[in-house]
């Protein structure tokens, strides 16, 4: 069925390619700066970091044992060795190891170089310092070889890669204390609407508290982004230019919320016309139809609708993305996974559709999705139920429970 009301004069983009748009026109930052090890988390690398060591250093034991050498002993019979010392992790052992001989040793500690096995001490009898070995004691084994892990020169971590805690603790087990991330995204933000009250005041009539500067700063609270709340801007055309222009000359992203579309009040789409370069204002997306993007200057700007719900789904799906690529990230997918709709689904054709689901998995690991409640843009409620996104392409009408739809996680979110 086809919804009359979304007819526009001329069609409108899709999001594919608007995100298209998007890449085309952004540069990554270029600007680097260094920054302590421990400060490294979620920071952009701005160049490739290769290993000043190997990884192991030395060989050393990977179990708690008896190290030998397997040149003086028969595997196929028992043997005894005589102990012939401790080799600590960080104290080794400091003698000769003599044929006949073998050492105590502890995960961790570094082998004498005569030594190419580990045994268990599980798997052998101590008396005093006569070790008894059984027969079929393999050679060879529980040894952590020099550079097994990484070689002296490998890469630990290639350029532009985001750094998690696991790169950390790897980048600290070869020596690295300092390293040269991209800067951070400088973004300001504000909420613009005459009807927007500060948390902590009554509420008058006609007033509605300021959700999306919550949300905005919850969804920019990443280490590359440097993130600056410039409040409530009223629906006053003078006061949107200037804070466009003053934003714009330190920043490199701005994002709005609200005054993006239409009505007597959205002077965004204006003012931005006026001071800057809008690339596009409109997406076949739903909810987020209202969006602007462009520059001003050398500032990008998203111009995003007022109600909360769109502001997320626009945010997730396009705003995030072009942030990535700002921050210097690769463009990497999200995993997206089909699931069987288990309600029926209301959509209209002509707009892809990001509908609040509740996606789950069986004890067999199939996926099941279903509404999380009403779909209203400024539903507030559903969307925090919620753990996915339903995908519904433009050209896709309403769905009957059993239909199977494209999903994938809200950020953040984990399945039930
Ligand atoms: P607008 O795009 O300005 O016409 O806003 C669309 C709808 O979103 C209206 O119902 C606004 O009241 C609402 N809205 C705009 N900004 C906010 C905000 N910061 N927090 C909550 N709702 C908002
Ligand atoms: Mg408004």
């Amino acid at each position: 069925m086809i919804d009359l009301c979304n007819q526009e004069p001329v069609p409108l983009l899709s999001v594919d390619a608007a995100l298209a748009r998007i890449k085309a026109a952004i540069c990554p930052i270029t600007e680097s700066e260094t920054v302590d090890l421990k400060n490294a988390l979620g920071r952009v690398l701005s160049e490739s970091l290769y290993s000043p060591i190997n990884i192991p250093y030395e060989k050393n034991a990977a179990m708690d044992g008896y190290a030998f050498s397997s040149q003086d002993i028969n595997h196929e019979q028992p043997f005894t060795l005589t102990l012939a010392g401790i080799s600590w992790a960080g104290r080794p052992f400091e003698g000769h190891l003599q044929p006949g001989q073998c050492i105590r040793i502890f995960t961790g500690a570094v082998l004498p170089h005569q030594a190419d096995s580990v045994v268990m001490q599980e798997h052998v009898r101590a008396e005093g310092e006569a070790i008894h070995f059984s027969a079929g004691t393999p050679a060879g084994q529980h040894i952590r070889e020099v550079g097994e892990d990484i070689k002296q020169g490998g890469l630990l971590c290639g350029h532009s890669k985001k750094l998690t805690a696991t790169d950390l603790g790897l980048l600290a087990s070869a020596g690295i204390y300092e390293l040269a991330v991209k800067r951070p995204v400088k973004i300001a933000f504000f909420s613009t609407g005459d009807e927007l009250t500060a948390l902590g005041q009554p509420l008058a009539s006609g007033k509605i508290y300021d959700s999306n500067r919550y949300l905005l700063s919850g969804l920019l609270t990443d280490a590359c982004y440097s993130v600056t709340d410039l409040g409530v801007i009223a629906d006053n055309k003078q006061m949107l230019e200037d804070s466009f222009i003053s934003a714009a000359k330190i920043h490199d992203v701005i994002i709005t919320t609200g005054g993006a579309s239409v009505g007597d009040a959205d002077y965004v789409k204006e003012i931005l016309d006026r001071c800057g370069d809008v690339n596009f204002w409109k997406i076949a997306i739903k909810p987020g139809k209202p969006l602007a993007f462009g520059k001003i200057g050398s500032c990008y700007f998203f111009g995003l609708p007022g109600n909360p719900v769109a502001v997320i789904v626009t945010f997730q799906f396009i705003v995030a993305p072009a942030l990535k690529q700002i921050s210097g990230v690769p463009d990497l997918k999200r995993l997206q996974i089909t699931a069987t709709c288990t309600t029926n689904l209301k959509k209209s054709l002509g707009r892809q559709e990001y509908q609040r689901g509740i996606l789950s998995q069986d004890k067999n690991g199939d996926f099941f999705v279903a509404s999380s409640g009403k779909q209203g843009s400024n539903i507030l409620s559903s969307i925090s139920r919620a753990n996915c996104y339903m995908i519904l392409p433009a050209e896709c009408a309403n769905l009957q429970a059993g239909d199977k739809v494209k999903v994938e996680l809200m950020l953040g979110a984990e399945i039930i």
